[in-house]
């Protein structure tokens, strides 16, 4: 080496503010702008189209210059707050997202402040997260001796959850030599409504989609258990091996809640692994009218939920719990050098998180939830999470009561399917006027639900995961779904 550093390293160059007194003020008028914005957002449209000189203004070159942190604040206020998705907006009810808090938000600010990498080492965010999982296992009457890790999303918990099912399957030698030279063919159930991060799991891990068997659903959306033990008794007739099955608490079109005792019983019998996607309606287990239909999924071999939807924290956060400890560890602990714990001193502290999923570096994801539990308390979630079902019935009845809506699903969780009708019309041409309706409810800045397809039908789908919606925002949405459909069809 012939390159010479010193004059480099007698500039002490830095990342820190040179004056932090600015730095401060900064931050005191983001908070004070930001709890204004999330104070008014009602006010708001609940979404803008987002206009081309936004967009071009985020397609320039990376910046070799500094520039002012003031300038670079007005830009995001300019250029990038005005235009967000809207799943703040009391009035959003698209796919299934969640609002988060404004204790969430100053969580996560903390939580950057601190910013510890939540993989190994003796320090107070490794124990916020034990404290966490320990939480999320009380919440669903999970058995304590489970393990448990916080994951980004649903998806990478059903992904973590279906590797160790199918390790466990194929013990360790899949570790050791791969897919490739193991012999059985296995085989996974779920119910053509499960969403869709359940396949991608499934190829993730190697098993590729012919591996999946799609079972049909009764007239409510839920897994026809009689074809579901029709279809384990083939393959095993055909020499495959049946490992899963994977149930759906709270499907994503409709949330529909699988039939658990009989999933539970069906993968006792032919012991099979059962495996949970509550992505959302896990948490419905906290509502007393939900609680026994939901019981047995405190029994299932892996349970993957979001916070960050029906527990409305920031994004992002999941959880995934699995009854067989020894076999999550088995699925991913590794321990290099660099790695090796200690008794003592930094690197002591409680088991590497990295052995119990597939990142190293993670965040202080748990710090909001942590915060926020506090905050509130459990039985204010149960109650939350509650209501957000009864604004689903009221809805469901609403449309039921307009003789120009068609309530397309039986609304049984959060979830509401209905369509603008008109005496006279094909399928063909309601949705059109549906699909129309609803991008015009969004354009206007109404409200922003979604949409799905039911049995050739375009439903504009309501989903409720809202800890902001009040009673007469989903008057508005009939008010204005049917101004918006009679303009069309005149
Ligand atoms: C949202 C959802 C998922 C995916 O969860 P992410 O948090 O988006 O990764 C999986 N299953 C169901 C039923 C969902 O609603």
């Amino acid at each position: 080496m012939i390159t010479n550093y010193s004059d480099t390293v007698i500039r002490n160059l830095t990342l820190d503010p040179e004056n932090w007194t600015e730095m401060r003020e900064l931050g005191h008028q983001m908070i004070d702008d930001i709890m204004d914005h999330l104070e008014q957002i009602r006010e708001q449209p609940s979404w803008r189209i987002m206009p081309d000189d936004a967009k071009l203004f985020l397609k320039k070159p990376v910046p070799q210059k500094p520039e002012d942190i003031k300038q670079i604040y007005q830009e995001f206020k300019q250029y990038i707050l005005p235009y967000n998705k809207g799943n703040i907006h009391p009035r959003f009810f698209a796919w299934v997202q969640g609002t988060g808090t404004p204790l969430g938000v100053l969580a996560e600010m903390l939580a950057a402040a601190m910013n510890p990498n939540v993989a190994i080492g003796e320090h107070a965010a490794m124990y916020v997260e034990l404290q966490v999982i320990d939480w999320c296992k009380q919440m669903l009457n999970y058995p304590a001796e489970a393990s448990g890790i916080l994951l980004s999303g649903a998806s990478m918990a059903n992904v973590t959850a279906l590797t160790v099912a199918r390790d466990h399957q194929l013990r360790l030698s899949i570790r050791q030599k791969g897919l490739r030279k193991v012999e059985p063919e296995l085989v996974l159930y779920c119910s053509a409504e499960t969403h869709s991060c359940v396949q991608k799991a499934v190829e993730l891990i190697g098993l590729g989609t012919e591996s999946i068997r799609k079972i049909g659903v009764d007239e409510d959306y839920k897994i026809r258990t009689d074809a579901l033990i029709a279809a384990i008794e083939k393959d095993l007739s055909e020499g495959f091996t049946p490992f899963c099955i994977v149930g759906n608490a709270g499907t994503v079109n409709t949330g529909a809640i699988d039939p658990m005792d009989d999933l539970l019983a069906i993968s006792k019998k032919y012991s099979l692994w059962l495996h949970i996607d509550g992505a959302f309606g896990a948490l419905a287990k906290l509502v007393p009218e939900y609680e026994a239909q939901l019981k047995s999924i405190e029994q299932a071999d892996s349970l993957a939920f979001d916070l960050h939807k029906w527990m409305y924290m920031p994004y992002e956060i999941a959880c995934v719990l699995i009854r067989n400890a020894a076999a999550h560890r088995n699925s991913f602990a590794i321990t290099p050098s660099y790695l090796e714990p200690e008794t003592r001193g930094l690197a002591g502290g409680p088991e590497p998180f990295n052995n119990y999923g597939p990142e190293l570096s993670r965040g202080f994801k748990s710090l909001k939830v942590w915060m926020s539990l506090k905050e509130h308390g459990l039985e204010k979630y149960a109650a939350m999470i509650r209501q957000n079902i009864a604004q689903a019935f009221y809805f469901g009845d609403l449309v039921q009561k307009e003789g120009q809506l068609e309530l397309l699903t039986p609304v049984t969780l959060n979830i509401v399917c209905y369509r603008y009708t008109r005496e006279g019309l094909t399928d063909e041409s309601l949705n059109k006027i549906n699909k129309e309706i609803l991008i015009r409810l969004q354009e206007q800045g109404i409200a922003s639900p979604s949409s799905t397809v039911l049995q050739g039908k375009y439903a504009i789908r309501v989903a409720i995961t809202n800890q902001r919606s009040r009673q007469s925002d989903f008057d508005l949405l009939i008010i204005e779904t049917l101004r918006i459909g009679n303009e069309l069809s005149l």
